[in-house]
């Protein structure tokens, strides 16, 4: 079947961590040595066949090949080019070395893990050097192809393009200055070409190379280098016809560059790059090429307008040879089914669309491109009515819209940072390099076992929260002996930090089933962001409260902040970002303000996830970072002099968001610094005027850290920032490691941040 002669539509990528997780059980099982590979194997094809028949038989014109992958694609592509990191090139077994590569082993550090572009999925960093010896190696692609063939499904298979995968690799340690992996541009399109004939061997019709990084801003060497490399692929002898597929934004300057090569197609996003639409018609050479038209979001959870949707379609097919429907991107980034859950309300129900509800989206407009809206008429009207419902059924509190229109920008600002520095040293009488943590404390399987008991309803709400101020009374007496001075309840009640507060509020939903990859075996589940958000009670109160209630020290109240709820949420698209951050603001303004009227002296919102969000183009960003900013002020903004606002931040490339951390204008700002600590205090350190504490050891390693090299850290910061301003912490919450060890690095810290006080100042060597 293809594009030409089957229904006209197809996906640009599908889940792969099966509907119910089974690749993430079977590997699991492996890892733990458990399960042979035999049986890892066998799990993997059943997910593949599931999929590839599922799509076929939803009526999907063409399915798309090669979205299975053991842990992740851009890896899976470095083994198809042969980019092996030196210290994996001896191990022979294929899945062996996958395995290696993706998690590590004796004496070989895993490949290093970033965020694919700005979606929560995180690929492995391929390696590249001038020593690299680029060369067609595993035949994944090709193998799948005659898989899928067997399973009578012709597939168009899927890989990361050459130019994108370039652009996301590193240069290896040790590569001479100057050396750029995307030099090694030339050899690698070879090694397409000779996969690009393999596949027109096996029988493929079509191929797709994914080109997402040039959704992103590129320069001119970039782009010219996409031109040299589909110049090239496109003259090779024996290939299939090419897809060049972009995502997450418009293509802008690179459309014209990749219409005037010999490809084939070209797929565009015309949800997060509709902007693409406008002036198509002076892009020349469209009329030669197949378009995909991706108008179904591949990124979100709602239902799709399908008359709007098809008006787009048209449009795109005014200029194309010919046009076909497809998602905005891979379905990877949303749940497999809703048809699943269970708990969701109805009225919830009605607005979205998981995977399975997008393919047949995806075939009721394709169909309706083919045989004119009549003939579809039945599935389009009924989705109208629907959307109709949606719209009807209240989605606007107008009591949080109100609320919000009142508070004024004197209502997010604070008197100035020295004048509150001043109260809160009078109020908190804390000595100089004061220690704490970041908020989560070890949790126990207890502490699991006693949440799902909760959640099941196999205990009731009294035992539950007996059983919870056990815990938290165990952990502030063991904060108090090690020595700490500003403690933390240790967040036993929390399943996940953003999750935990979505439960709380109104305005959000959570799913059963809902699993999104986030990397390997790792799924998260976003809640689900879709009406007005407000704070119907007071949700930590009571908990830090009673913490508070156990010691003389001061005990931080807990919340995460706005741009993290968002960022690891579903959220409505019916309206601007900014405008959803101030209502989940509000809500938290309610809480913080709740809080100190309970006596907590210190409340940290942390914001995670403020790097993370920034968009991938420049001019998007001063827009994003105000409304960021405001949100948290938003937040903070309520409270009194005397009341210190903690933030923690995690990732470490601030650079480009100092001035937003600034504005932020948290009284003591936290973060992850475990890989370039200095870097972080030359940025932060005159950036960020108020308590700074650049976490001084990594949480992500079991590993203690001595006393000598804790002072010698705290030293190092002293060296930026005076012991006024300096905290002690470690890099980020503790809630995955073991007790004996943080214990361990606790005492270390404390004993470490005193032995600093002695001599603040003056650093001496030992
Ligand atoms: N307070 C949270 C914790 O300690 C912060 C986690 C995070 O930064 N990701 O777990
Ligand atoms: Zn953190």
């Amino acid at each position: 079947m293809s594009f030409e002669s089957g229904t006209a539509s197809t996906v640009l990528g599908y889940p792969r961590i099966g509907p119910r997780r089974e690749l993430k059980r079977a590997e699991e099982t492996f890892w733990a040595g458990r399960a042979d590979a035999s049986e890892l194997r066998e799990v993997a094809a059943r997910l593949r066949s599931d999929t590839w028949t599922g799509l076929r038989d939803a009526g999907l014109g063409q399915v798309p090949g090669n979205t299975f992958s053991y842990y992740d694609h851009v890896l899976d592509t470095a083994l198809a080019v042969g980019a092996v990191p030196q210290r994996f090139a001896g191990i022979t077994d294929p899945l062996e070395r996958l395995f290696a590569m993706a998690r590590g082993r004796d004496g070989a550090p895993a490949c290093e893990m970033t965020k694919w572009f700005d979606t929560n999925y995180h690929y492995l960093v391929p390696e590249l050097g001038p020593d690299t010896r680029l060369a067609p190696a595993d035949r994944k692609v090709v193998e799948e192809f005659r898989e899928a063939l067997r399973a009578d499904v012709v597939t168009r298979p899927v890989l990361v393009g050459p130019v994108t995968f370039l652009l996301l690799s590193k240069a290896v340690d040790g590569a001479p200055e100057g050396f750029r992996p995307l030099d090694l541009l030339g050899p690698l399109v070879e090694v397409y070409r000779d996969l690009l004939a393999e596949l027109a061997d096996a029988g493929a019709d079509w191929v797709q190379l994914d080109e997402p990084a040039f959704a992103a801003d590129r320069t001119d060497d970039e782009i010219a280098a996409l031109r040299k490399a589909y110049d090239r692929l496109a003259s090779a002898p024996r290939r299939p016809k090419i897809l060049v597929a972009s995502y997450f934004g418009e293509l802008g300057r690179a459309l014209p560059v990749l219409a005037s090569t010999g490809v084939e197609g070209l797929a565009l996003d015309l949800v997060a790059g509709r902007a693409d639409l406008d002036g198509i018609g002076r892009v020349e050479g469209l009329d030669r090429k197949v378009l995909l038209a991706g108008v179904v979001d591949g990124r979100n959870v709602w239902r799709t307008d399908l008359d709007a949707a098809l008006a787009d379609v048209r449009r795109l097919g005014e200029v194309a040879g010919s046009v076909l429907v497809s998602t905005s991107c891979s379905l990877l980034h949303v749940p497999y089914d809703l048809s699943v859950e269970t708990t969701l309300p109805a009225d919830v129900v009605d607005m979205l669309a998981f995977a399975r509800q997008k393919v047949d989206e995806v075939v009721l407009l394709g169909r309706a491109l083919r045989e004119g809206r009549d003939a579809v008429a039945a599935g389009f009207d009924a989705a109208a009515a629907t959307r109709d419902r949606v719209a009807a059924a209240t989605r606007r509190d107008e009591r949080v819209r109100a609320r919000l229109a009142e508070l004024g920008p004197d209502h997010y600002r604070r008197s100035a940072g020295d004048v509150r520095a001043t109260v809160q040293r009078e109020a908190l009488g804390l000595p100089e390099v004061p220690t704490t943590t970041i908020g989560s404390f070890p949790q126990t399987g207890a502490i699991r076992t006693d949440r799902a008991a909760h959640r099941a309803g196999e205990i009731s709400a009294e035992e539950y929260t007996a059983r919870m101020r056990r815990e938290i009374e165990r952990v502030v007496r063991l904060q108090e002996e090690i020595g700490l001075d500003v403690l933390v309840h240790g967040e036993p009640e929390r399943n996940d930090m953003v999750q935990y507060f979505a439960e709380n509020l109104d305005g959000f939903a959570t799913t059963e089933l809902g699993w999104v990859q986030s990397y390997g075996s790792r799924c998260v589940r976003p809640p689900i962001l879709h009406s007005d958000v407000s704070r119907p009670r007071p949700i930590t109160v009571e908990w830090a409260r009673f913490a508070q209630s156990l010691s003389d020290k001061p005990v931080k109240g807990m919340l995460t902040g706005p741009v993290t709820i968002l960022a690891w949420s579903f959220v409505r698209d019916d309206q601007p970002l900014g405008g959803t951050a101030r209502q989940v603001g509000l809500a938290l303004r309610d809480e913080v303000v709740d809080l100190e009227a309970a006596g907590i002296r210190i409340i940290q919102v942390d914001e995670p996830a403020l790097r993370e969000l920034l968009p991938l183009h420049e001019r998007d960003r001063a827009a994003y970072l105000d409304w960021a900013v405001d949100s948290f002020r938003m937040s903070t903004g309520g409270v009194t002099d005397g009341t210190q606002v903690h933030t923690h931040l995690c990732y470490s490339e601030f650079g480009e968001v100092v001035g937003a951390i600034d504005g932020l204008d948290a009284d003591v700002t936290t973060v992850e610094a475990a890989r370039s600590r200095m870097e972080v205090l030359s940025d932060l350190g005159p950036g960020v005027p108020r308590g700074l504490g650049p976490g001084v050891y990594d949480v992500h390693s079991p590993e203690v850290p001595g006393e000598d090299e804790l002072v010698t850290q705290l030293r190092a910061a002293l060296g930026h920032i005076g012991p006024e301003r300096l905290w002690a912490n470690p890099d980020c919450g503790l809630k995955t490691r073991g007790e004996p060890e943080t214990v361990a690095a606790l005492t270390h810290l404390v004993a470490a941040a005193r032995r600093v006080r002695a001599g603040a100042g003056t650093p001496t060597t030992g």
